[in-house]
């Protein structure tokens, strides 16, 4: 396993690669779980080449305080990636891709980002596809695999690829779960056993509405708010109903499959986000 830590290094190694040389891309934050390692061994099943980038990019982050604690275990995640046999690891310093005092790029990605995480984390998609567009330029992979579970992140990466008019391929690989169906997430490890089986009720309330899809979208929303008022740690931040296509809030279904339900909640000072398509 290659480990670059600088881009002219990383992009010296990739230009002795022949074109026909298919590049799978995944990047991260680090603090690798299952859920990561899912996208790796899809990237390694389709791409002759993968590569896995582990940042934590400061310009997506709206809080500092949610910057400053997000979990860093780098050995463990070189240790996961290796067992993968994950081909390439670009690990960069903040200066190997932000000049000094750089901020995030403006972006219009439209109606994508009006709602939920774009509402309620000013600056996050602008931060994420600065990032993200830096990556593609540096790596330059035939596909980039993407986690449904950051839903809204996944059809706006698809929107920049047209923006900036590349052929680069993006893949939404399905969200992994635990037992208790809490999704897999960096952040899950800021919580105590107790806290991760309440967190579970996001699942729950995105099963039930998968259940009970009849009852329609203001009764379920309902239902998930009367949930967490129910609950003493865990406090609800928004539970949008949204059409797919736009990212755009519905009263009434859309077709099969064209919907979707997104909840992000606090645990214990932690935040959640998870998501069902219905
Ligand atoms: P992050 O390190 O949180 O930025 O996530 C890196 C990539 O892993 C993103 O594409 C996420 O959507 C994806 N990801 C995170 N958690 C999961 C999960 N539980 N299942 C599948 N993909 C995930």
């Amino acid at each position: 396993m290659y480990i670059f830590t600088s881009k002219t290094d990383l992009q010296q190694h990739l230009a002795t690669f022949s074109d026909e040389k298919s590049i799978g891309f995944i990047p991260t934050m680090g603090a690798l779980h299952q859920g990561h390692l899912q996208l790796i061994k899809e990237s390694k099943k389709q791409c002759n080449t993968t590569v896995c980038s582990i940042f934590v990019n400061p310009t997506q982050f709206n809080n500092s305080t949610d910057l400053a604690n997000y979990p860093n275990t780098l050995k463990a995640d070189l240790e996961k990636l290796e067992k993968l046999a994950c081909d390439i690891v670009y690990i960069p310093t903040i200066d190997d891709l932000y000049a000094k005092g750089e901020k995030a790029k403006e972006y219009d990605f439209g109606t994508l980002t009006t709602s939920m995480e774009g509402e309620f984390r000013p600056g996050h998609f602008n931060g994420m596809a600065t990032i993200i567009e830096k990556f593609f330029n540096i790596v330059n992979p035939t596909i980039a695999f993407f986690g449904q579970k950051d839903l809204q992140q996944l059809y706006i990466v698809k929107a920049l690829v047209k923006q900036m008019q590349s052929p680069i391929l993006i893949e939404g690989v399905a969200t992994v779960r635990e037992e208790s169906g809490l999704a897999k997430s960096s952040r899950n490890k800021l919580l105590s056993e107790s806290a991760k089986e309440e967190a579970s009720l996001i699942y729950n309330c995105l099963q039930y509405c998968k259940k009970n899809k009849e009852k329609g979208v203001v009764e379920l929303k309902s239902y998930i708010q009367q949930q967490f008022l129910k609950q003493k740690n865990f406090t609800l931040e928004y539970a949008e109903f949204v059409a797919l296509k736009t990212m755009l809030p519905i009263k009434d279904w859309e077709e099969d499959n064209k919907n979707a339900v997104s909840i992000s909640a606090y645990h214990s000072g932690v935040r959640l986000i998870d998501n069902i398509i219905l």
